[in-house]
């Protein structure tokens, strides 16, 4: 029988993502595919804790095992921002365009372009809470290249590579990706559980 996990987002780049890297005896359903229309606020300062409310909330409203992943870029030279606010760095319509012309801008006279993104992903498994962290570090480019993927993935070079996020196929991207980090750390920890 195969497991089933609701993963509670509506971002669609996210599901692709995360169900490219499941095998056949995981299925995941989106909210989209499990009928559910909710848009889940992310009103705390950190990412674990995002990723606990989002979780929280889907478990509460359909008593299945769930999970939810809130990620950040943090850069260095802005001391971790945009971090949490990532997705509304350049202002709440959460546009990804605004929000790579404001970090570019920000680190226009910068040397320091390290940064990382950060995945927490948030399972809730049989009643428990489990976290699970995912890194991939790199730096920020100074213009923008490509054309694929969402969000900073036009300005972000992962260390190991030359090219953007947003110049890979997602099977490259997801060869770094800091989701596909935290993810196959859920994977593990579910073939413990699971007979
Ligand atoms: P969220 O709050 O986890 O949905 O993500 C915050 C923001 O981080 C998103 O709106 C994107 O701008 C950005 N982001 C998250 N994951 C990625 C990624 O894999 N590549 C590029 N940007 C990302």
């Amino acid at each position: 029988m195969p497991t089933i996990l609701i993963f509670a987002t509506n971002n669609s780049n996210k599901v692709k993502e995360i169900k490219s890297l499941v095998a056949e005896d995981l299925i995941v359903l989106s909210l989209a595919d499990a009928g559910i229309n909710i848009d889940i606020p992310e009103p705390f300062d950190t990412l674990e804790a995002n990723a606990t409310e989002k979780s929280t909330v889907i478990h509460q409203l359909t008593k299945q095992n769930c999970f939810s992943e809130d990620t950040g870029l943090e850069v260095s030279a802005l001391n971790g921002a945009p971090g949490v606010k990532s997705a509304r760095y350049a202002g709440e319509n959460r546009d990804f365009q605004s929000n790579i012309d404001l970090l570019l801008l920000n680190l226009q006279n910068e040397h320091d372009r390290t940064a990382q993104f950060r995945t927490v992903i948030s399972l809730i498994w049989e009643q428990q809470e489990y976290l699970f962290e995912g890194i991939c570090t790199g730096k920020i480019s100074q213009e923008q290249k490509g054309k694929e993927g969402f969000g900073y993935d036009p300005i972000f070079i992962p260390d190991g590579a030359t090219i953007s996020f947003a110049e890979m196929t997602m099977e490259e991207k997801n060869q770094y990706s800091h989701r596909k980090k935290a993810m196959h750390k859920l994977i593990d920890f579910l073939k413990l559980k699971l007979p």
